[in-house]
């Protein structure tokens, strides 16, 4: 049995069609169903269904043995054990610096008083501004991080951008790119040698895919 980890949202809506190209339909819809196990169509694959922070992890402890995680989640996590192959080219966004509309944010730095930054993505925040040799006061926040510095809570956010709507709806403006984040096909490493007739050719037809769209 194959057991592939995937979170609901963003990623899925882009992952559906590259899940049924390698010949994996999931029965149910992932998007209402309250079922954490999903069935698919191959009675040696199913799916479970965990948050996209968690698919790392379910692959690394080996409660699934594939799954897809946003390279931004990866990013914020200790990855020994997986095994990425494969760039989905999906959930396509912009890991950002933003500020408010009119923080002058290049003065800000280089006044080199310490900076508040709020964001979930604390250990790549935290590497970001060492690089840069900025000091930063971390505030780790679970969501909404466009709220804390209207509120004065911080003087900087990191987080995923793609169109910059919400970022404008909210007067701010992204001034530092960190990284381009896209999707990833994450495999368990020890899965790979023990299932590998099953594994390889998902990992393919996903391949393939990504190919025949780019
Ligand atoms: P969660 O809110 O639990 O983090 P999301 O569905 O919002 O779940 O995000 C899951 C993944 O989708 C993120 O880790 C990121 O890789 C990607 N993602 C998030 N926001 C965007 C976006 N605006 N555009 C494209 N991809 C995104
Ligand atoms: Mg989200």
């Amino acid at each position: 049995m194959i057991t592939f980890a995937l979170s609901k949202g963003r990623i899925l809506d882009d992952t559906r069609p590259l899940l049924r190209t390698a010949g994996i339909d999931v029965l149910e819809d992932p998007e209402s169903s309250r079922k954490l196990i999903l069935p698919t169509q191959r009675d040696d694959v199913r799916v479970v269904l965990v948050r996209a922070s968690d698919v790392p992890t379910y692959v690394q402890q080996g409660g699934a043995d594939i799954g897809i995680s946003g390279k931004d989640v990866l990013m914020e996590q200790d990855t020994a054990g997986l095994y990425e192959p494969l760039d989905l080219n999906i959930a396509k966004c912009r890991l950002m610096v933003a500020v408010r509309n009119e923080t002058d944010y290049e003065a800000l730095v280089q006044r080199g008083r310490r900076l508040r930054v709020a964001t979930k993505y604390i250990q790549t925040a935290r590497a970001h501004f060492a690089k840069k040799g900025v000091h930063v006061d971390l505030i780790k926040l679970y969501g909404s991080m466009e709220l804390a510095p209207l509120v004065g809570m911080a003087d900087a956010i990191v987080d995923v951008v793609s169109s910059g709507a919400t970022l404008k709806a909210n007067n701010l403006k992204a001034v530092e790119k960190i990284a381009d984040i896209s999707a990833r096909l994450i495999v368990n490493q020890a899965a790979l040698k023990t299932k590998r007739d099953a594994l390889m050719p998902i990992v393919e037809s996903f391949a393939k895919s990504v190919e025949a769209r780019t």
